[in-house]
């Protein structure tokens, strides 16, 4: 993988940013999708796809949901003190639909998110929720990855974040280089996760072990 691509993320401020600016209205997202048709060599008048670009658009809406949400609000909402419990937390298996920056098609697969509560644990649904909220918008998954433990770690505070994502990536498989059944995996540890052999072979192991040929380190 080209690492630079990380690099080109968006910064916090780059993101609020473009969130300041005025959308297009949805009569001109609908145009935009009526072009694309007309470019790939249909006809947008014609009666099976005289609904599509309100369809598109509102299945736009749902995709990329994410930009709506703050990650962080969300965490914060919920977070309690329990300093009683101090094992490790993993949520496994979730489902994980995301759109690649590069050709705007699905990434399907799993995350798998843990943590080692210091004093602040937060609601499991919470987990998928910031999940979702992440992998609603445009992504790669590296920057998906690196997000999900970063703000676990910012918000909880905890004595280590793992989190692993095992996807495929429809760019791949439908298009280009057509290479089904490939899945990438992707892991950012942190803290005690990172640095504690002991525990990142723990988590490893609660989720399966994924062969993660992934550094984590980014
Ligand atoms: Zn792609």
């Amino acid at each position: 993988m080209d690492t630079s691509v990380v690099d080109k993320q968006p910064t916090e401020s780059e993101t609020t940013s473009m969130s300041m600016r005025s959308r297009p209205t949805q009569s001109e997202a609908e145009a935009a999708v009526r072009t694309l048709i007309e470019w790939a060599g249909d006809n947008p008048d014609r009666e099976g796809l005289r609904g599509t670009p309100e369809r598109v658009v509102r299945a736009y809406r749902e995709f990329f949901a994410g930009y709506d949400e703050d990650p962080g609000v969300l965490l914060a909402k919920t977070f309690e003190e329990t300093s009683a419990y101090d094992e490790m937390i993993v949520l496994r298996d979730i489902r994980l639909e995301s759109h690649c920056e590069h050709h705007i098609v699905p990434i399907l697969g799993k995350a798998h998110v843990g943590y080692l509560p210091a004093g602040r644990v937060v609601g499991i649904s919470k987990l998928a929720r910031l999940v979702e909220v992440f992998a609603k918008r445009m992504q790669i998954q590296e920057a998906l990855t690196s997000q999900i433990a970063d703000t676990i770690q910012e918000v909880l505070n905890p004595h280590g974040v793992g989190v692993v994502i095992e996807a495929a990536h429809q760019c791949m498989t439908t298009r280009g280089i057509r290479k089904p059944g490939v899945t990438m995996v992707t892991s950012r540890m942190l803290g005690s996760f990172r640095n504690d052999p002991d525990t990142r072979r723990e988590f490893l192991s609660i989720i399966g072990n994924p062969r993660s040929d992934s550094s984590g380190a980014r």
